[in-house]
């Protein structure tokens, strides 16, 4: 025996049960899709009918757009549309706001329906209404259509409000879901745009710097070589004349000129090797090492003893810069030595995992812990022109150009002690030293 309190308890309960799994997708999911067609099968299923759907308000205030739907014949969902007149069910329940509900369409006076309804076998409809966020138009309306004429309860329709507001909610968070995604796309592009157009104005200022430095460095020479020139002339030929003094200023003439003339060199070194494209390929660092040494021995002669010490395993390097690099670490070796004494100097080098360290230590002078951090720096130096003539780039051309071949490097020193300066680049480990290298060295 049918008992109607005992089904009105089983409706109850169904419609709750929808309501919880459906508040929990909404919460979860970021899929509207998916959760207004999860929308319309639950409602549907909690009123006993497998036809239903989601229209969406478009931006003109008239159009509604069958968003999402189960039951239909291919061709609505996403297609179908609606006109939000004053003789439709959904314009009314648009513009009240209220839930709208025809029992049986065939035989309905007040609203006309769109033809795909009566087409997909819908007999009577339920409509409430999807309200927008806050002085926003609603997004739409919720619709069950039944396939049969049915009564829809006073129950039916506040269940179906409720629902309704559910989906109002997941609409609204995912809105701002949305934005927030949104605005993180427009700053990612602002931020790449700016990369973009900072890298290009890198570029320009690069350019510019590097025929601003050839243009200043060549005018630079031009009376440099003049000053010493006629500074050389003075000591040479007119020392009598000049005196002591006049000797001595014509020799400091001389030597800053000589000063000028080195920083133009290390200037011009530092700024190409910013800019300068390194392409590392296999190298044998002890070219490079024994090369410096013999720089070295032929600006110092007796006092400077240089030891490489080979043979030393292949590293990744760009063989202008690697040469460039141990030179200055050499040069400094040999030149920082301590008062009266010969400086010991070796370069040796070893693997270190994955990488080589080479070594330049010397016997000399050393650098005190506090200084350590700041020698690498440009223009840094930590002694008088008089004792070490010197510009205070060499060991930042060492820093920059062991980074752009993707190597390290560092000090270990105590002051009256000595130093070791060490770099350490990628191992070729056992690739063949580059053809290029050798046909160079
Ligand atoms: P500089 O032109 O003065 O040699 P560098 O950049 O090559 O400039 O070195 C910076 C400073 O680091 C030097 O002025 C010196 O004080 C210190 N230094 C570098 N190498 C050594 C070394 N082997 N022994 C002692 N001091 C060193």
């Amino acid at each position: 025996m049918a008992d109607p309190v005992q089904d009105d308890r089983d409706a109850l309960l169904r419609q709750q049960t929808t309501l919880a799994r459906f508040g929990e997708l909404a919460l979860q999911s970021d899929d509207l899709d998916e959760i207004l067609t999860e929308a319309c099968r639950l409602a549907g299923e909690a009123l006993g009918t497998d036809l239903a759907k989601v229209v969406e308000l478009q931006p003109d205030g008239r159009t509604l757009l069958v968003r999402a739907g189960v039951g239909w014949k291919p061709g609505v969902v996403g297609i179908a549309t609606i006109q939000a007149e004053e003789d439709t069910s959904e314009g009314y329940a648009l513009k009240t706001g209220k839930p709208m509900t025809s029992p049986d369409i065939e035989k309905e006076t007040r609203f006309r329906y769109p033809p795909f309804l009566i087409e997909n076998g819908a007999k009577a409809v339920a409509n409430v209404i999807i309200i927008g966020a806050k002085d926003q138009p609603p997004f739409g309306i919720l619709q069950v259509d039944s396939r049969e004429p049915r009564e829809f309860t006073d129950a039916d329709t506040t269940f179906l409000s409720g629902y309704a507001n559910l989906i109002a909610a997941a609409v609204a968070r995912l809105h701002a879901v949305e934005a927030v995604r949104q605005e993180e796309e427009r700053l990612r592009r602002v931020l790449e745009a700016q990369v973009v157009e900072r890298t290009a104005a890198l570029g320009r200022s690069n350019a510019q710097l590097d025929a601003f430095a050839y243009t200043i460095s060549h005018d630079l020479r031009a009376p440099l070589r003049a000053m010493e020139g006629f500074a050389r002339i003075l000591l040479d030929d007119f020392g009598t004349q000049l005196g002591d003094k006049g000797g001595r200023y014509a020799q400091r003439i001389v030597t800053a000129a000589e000063r000028m003339d080195r920083l133009i060199t290390d200037l011009l070194a530092y700024s190409r090797l910013q800019r300068h494209e390194v392409v590392p390929r296999v190298v044998d660092p002890i070219r490079a090492a024994s090369r410096a040494a013999k720089e070295a021995r032929a600006e110092h002669g007796e006092a400077v003893a240089i030891d490489v010490q080979g043979p030393m395993p292949a590293v990744i390097a760009e063989p202008v810069v690697l040469g460039q690099v141990l030179s200055n670490l050499v040069a400094n070796a040999a030149k920082f030595r301590r008062e009266g004494a010969q400086a010991q100097v070796t370069v040796r080098a070893e693997p270190a995992g994955e990488r080589v360290r080479i070594w330049v230590e010397d016997d000399g002078i050393g650098i005190a812990p506090e200084h350590q951090g700041r020698i690498f720096n440009v223009f840094e130096r930590l002694h008088g022109e008089e004792t070490y003539p010197g510009t205070g780039i060499g060991l930042a051309i060492v820093a920059k150009g062991v980074e752009r071949m993707g190597g390290t490097c560092g000090v270990e020193s105590a002051l009256g002690h000595g130093s070791r300066f060490w770099i350490e680049l990628p191992a070729a480990g056992d690739r063949s030293v580059d053809a290029d290298e050798e046909r160079q060295a």
